[in-house]
């Protein structure tokens, strides 16, 4: 067998039955559960970031909402836990999947009989390799942001995604404008009526302390973080990711924030280049920026820099080369209901992959921390049922989508096509909305419930989620469903 680099005996062959790469949610949830598993066989976790991430205080809400705490941990606390589990840091360069065998970046070989690669996504930028436009994606590239922030008048947002949305609340003390492609905010998660909702929380002053809710707290051993790592390749932040860091720029205001909706960003220029254009005669009354953007609509906006939060793209290119691996249209790499990739004997989880198998009708694949949990587990059940030669059925949490998160300070709950995804015309809209206080949404379909928005305390999860699942005909409730004087929870044990 010749792989390229090998240069004869120098280079350290390592032997492992079971290799792992990622030290994010999912490979670090496969890689222990492995180790668990098998206790007599070796597990190795090849990881490209210093730190790995570990879930703490999983509870389980209800059937399928679960919520936990995330730690960023030194490497060490895995393998006191788990004798069996070896971890190595080292970014893996290229895979030879016919030989079974990857090669790390600093020169080793890692041979394998199962593999799952568990190496996430990273953010999309609007323009690669420009100074002035940043993604957030780890704890390095946050803390940048907050750097660049503390000294900045106006910033832009560019992303209608989890991040943006959490962004543009959390920044205080600098101007933000907030590009949008959608005619509404939040698109990714709930519809116009529940960005109606949440628009004026925009609009006033932060309260000053957070409201207690249930959803995972993310936390970083800051103490643990050694100074030098491949900072390229760190694993992605999760929930509350801003909660240890002040999201202050440089002016004595709390929220400022103006939105342009339905637009994108034509060109970028550097404050140099927009001197020099003429663009800048006809709008010179825009003042001295470092960064100048220019958007779909017409307007150009100077600003301090740009945030660039239009989702990911998976982290699947050095499996690539030399292999055939079957490629989702977003870059992930393809996983059957087994979470086997089209190469034999790799698997894949979480960011990196795309759900390639015939989704229930209630689920769908969303890049987030509680699905990269879900996802490593159950690729390491797939891959001892294999291992073992049984059989396996796809894991219960496929059946039903749900998602606990916090924006704007409101608890909210997504569940099942909460958005009406894939229905077409085919479905009707049930709201009720409190001002301020709760926005209920509920989608049925031919008279069943598939799908529910709760955003604030609604108390409804447990109740909407068994409707869901059960399926039971709601078509003699009508709008009785949401009338907030009935016990809808009373009304359906
Ligand atoms: P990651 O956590 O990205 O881990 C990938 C791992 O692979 C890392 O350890 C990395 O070092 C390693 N790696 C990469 N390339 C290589 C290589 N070549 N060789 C070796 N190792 C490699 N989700 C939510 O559910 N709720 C939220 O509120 C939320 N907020 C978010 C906020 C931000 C700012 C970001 C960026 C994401 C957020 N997400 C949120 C998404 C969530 O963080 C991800 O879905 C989740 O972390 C994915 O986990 P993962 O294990 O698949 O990948």
């Amino acid at each position: 067998v010749e792989l390229s680099g090998m240069a004869g005996s120098s280079l350290a062959e390592k032997h492992f039955r079971f290799v792992v790469v990622g030290g994010g949610i999912s490979g670090v949830t496969c890689a222990e559960q492995l180790a668990f598993q098998f206790p007599k066989e070796e597990v190795a976790l090849l990881t490209a970031a210093p730190l790995v991430k570990t879930v703490t205080n999983l509870r389980q809400v209800s059937k399928t909402l679960e919520d936990f705490d995330v730690e960023e941990q030194p490497s060490s606390i895995l393998e006191e836990k788990h004798p069996n589990l070896k971890v190595i840091h080292s970014a893996v360069r290229v895979l030879h999947a016919k030989q079974h065998v990857l090669q790390t970046e600093d020169g080793h070989n890692v041979h394998y009989e199962k593999l799952c690669v568990c190496t996430g996504a990273r953010p999309k930028l609007v323009m690669e390799e420009n100074p002035h436009v940043l993604g957030i994606r780890d704890t390095d590239s946050a803390q940048d942001f907050q750097k660049k922030l503390s000294k900045a008048r106006r910033i832009i947002v560019i992303g209608n995604g989890g991040i943006a949305l959490e962004l543009v609340y959390e920044v205080e003390g600098c101007e933000v404008i907030w590009v949008i492609k959608d005619k509404a905010i939040g698109n990714t998660f709930f519809d116009a009526g529940a960005a109606q909702f949440l628009i004026p929380s925009l609009e006033v002053e932060k309260p000053e302390k957070s409201l207690p809710c249930k959803r995972a707290r993310y936390t970083t051993d800051r103490a643990a973080k050694p100074k030098a790592g491949s900072a390229d390749l760190g694993s992605a932040l999760g929930p509350d990711w801003h909660q240890d860091i002040s999201l202050r720029g440089a002016e004595a205001v709390s929220h400022n924030v103006h939105v342009e909706y339905e637009c994108e960003i034509e060109a970028i220029h550097s404050q140099q280049d927009f001197m020099q254009s003429p663009l800048y005669t006809q709008k010179s009354d825009l003042g001295v920026w470092p960064v100048y953007a220019q958007l779909t609509n017409g307007k150009v906006y100077g600003c301090d820099f740009i945030v660039s939060a239009t989702g990911v793209v998976p982290n699947s290119e050095p499996f690539l080369q030399g292999n055939s691996f079957e490629l989702a249209e977003d870059r992930g790499l393809r996983v059957d209901e087994h979470m086997r990739t089209s190469e034999p004997d790799v698997y894949a989880a979480g960011d990196v992959c795309s759900a390639g198998w015939e989704p229930s009708p209630l689920w769908q694949q969303m890049r987030l921390w509680t699905q990269a949990r879900q996802m490593g587990f159950y690729a390491a059940r797939c891959i001892e049922a294999h291992v073992l030669e049984e059989a396996i059925e796809l894991d219960f949490c496929f059946e039903l989508f749900s998602h606990i998160t916090k924006f704007f300070n409101y608890k909210v709950v997504l569940l099942g096509k909460f958005n009406a995804q894939g229905l077409g015309s085919d479905h009707e809209l049930l709201v009720r909305c409190t001002k301020g206080l709760e926005y209920v949404k509920v989608v049925l379909s031919r008279g069943r419930m598939v799908g529910a928005v709760l955003i604030g305390d609604t108390d409804l999860e447990e109740t909407f989620e068994n409707l869901i699942l059960n399926q039971m005909d709601l078509s003699s409730y009508g709008e009785e469903l949401l009338n907030p004087d009935i016990d809808i929870e009373d009304y359906f044990d």
